[in-house]
Protein backbone atom coordinates (compact mmCIF):
# COMPACT_ATOMS: atom_id res chain seq x y z
CA UNK A 1 0.00 0.00 0.00
CA UNK A 2 1.52 3.15 -1.02
CA UNK A 3 3.96 1.83 -2.49
CA UNK A 4 5.93 3.99 -5.12
CA UNK A 5 7.64 2.06 -7.40
CA UNK A 6 10.29 3.94 -10.13
CA UNK A 7 12.06 2.60 -12.93
CA UNK A 8 16.12 2.16 -12.23
CA UNK A 9 16.75 4.06 -16.06
CA UNK A 10 20.36 1.90 -16.03
CA UNK A 11 19.32 -1.41 -15.69
CA UNK A 12 15.30 -1.31 -16.27
CA UNK A 13 13.95 -3.18 -13.21
CA UNK A 14 11.03 -1.30 -10.97
CA UNK A 15 12.65 -0.36 -7.23
CA UNK A 16 10.54 0.63 -4.29
CA UNK A 17 11.62 4.35 -4.08
CA UNK A 18 11.75 4.27 -0.42
CA UNK A 19 13.95 1.29 0.11
CA UNK A 20 16.15 3.30 -2.88
CA UNK A 21 15.75 6.96 -0.73
CA UNK A 22 17.13 5.23 2.52
CA UNK A 23 20.01 3.56 1.16
CA UNK A 24 21.03 6.51 -0.76
CA UNK A 25 20.29 5.35 -4.46
CA UNK A 26 19.68 7.94 -5.52
CA UNK A 27 20.61 11.21 -7.78
CA UNK A 28 19.28 14.75 -8.48
CA UNK A 29 19.38 15.78 -11.91
CA UNK A 30 17.57 18.38 -13.83
CA UNK A 31 15.54 18.93 -11.08
CA UNK A 32 14.29 15.63 -10.93
CA UNK A 33 14.94 12.57 -8.66
CA UNK A 34 16.32 9.37 -10.21
CA UNK A 35 16.13 6.25 -7.97
CA UNK A 36 18.82 3.03 -8.62
CA UNK A 37 18.69 -0.89 -7.28
CA UNK A 38 22.77 -0.33 -6.48
CA UNK A 39 25.56 1.68 -6.40
CA UNK A 40 26.87 0.33 -9.63
CA UNK A 41 23.63 1.84 -11.80
CA UNK A 42 24.05 5.15 -9.53
CA UNK A 43 27.32 5.25 -10.17
CA UNK A 44 26.99 4.98 -13.90
CA UNK A 45 24.12 7.42 -14.25
CA UNK A 46 26.39 9.74 -12.13
CA UNK A 47 28.97 9.17 -14.71
CA UNK A 48 27.20 10.67 -17.51
CA UNK A 49 23.19 11.10 -16.35
CA UNK A 50 22.28 13.37 -19.59
CA UNK A 51 22.64 9.90 -21.27
CA UNK A 52 20.36 8.73 -18.98
CA UNK A 53 17.82 11.68 -18.45
CA UNK A 54 17.17 12.21 -21.80
CA UNK A 55 15.88 8.34 -22.27
CA UNK A 56 12.30 9.14 -22.18
CA UNK A 57 12.20 13.08 -23.45
CA UNK A 58 11.94 12.05 -26.74
CA UNK A 59 14.62 14.62 -26.97
CA UNK A 60 16.20 15.44 -30.53
CA UNK A 61 16.71 17.74 -33.25
CA UNK A 62 13.52 17.18 -35.10
CA UNK A 63 12.30 20.49 -34.65
CA UNK A 64 9.21 19.84 -32.74
CA UNK A 65 8.98 22.10 -29.47
CA UNK A 66 7.73 19.93 -26.86
CA UNK A 67 7.45 22.73 -24.33
CA UNK A 68 5.72 25.78 -24.08
CA UNK A 69 7.02 29.01 -22.27
ZN1 LIG B 1 19.91 -1.15 -11.50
Amino acid sequence: MGESMELDFICGQEIDAQKATEQGLTSMYDGCTYVFCSRECKQEFDRNPSAYANLDMGDSDGGEDLYTY
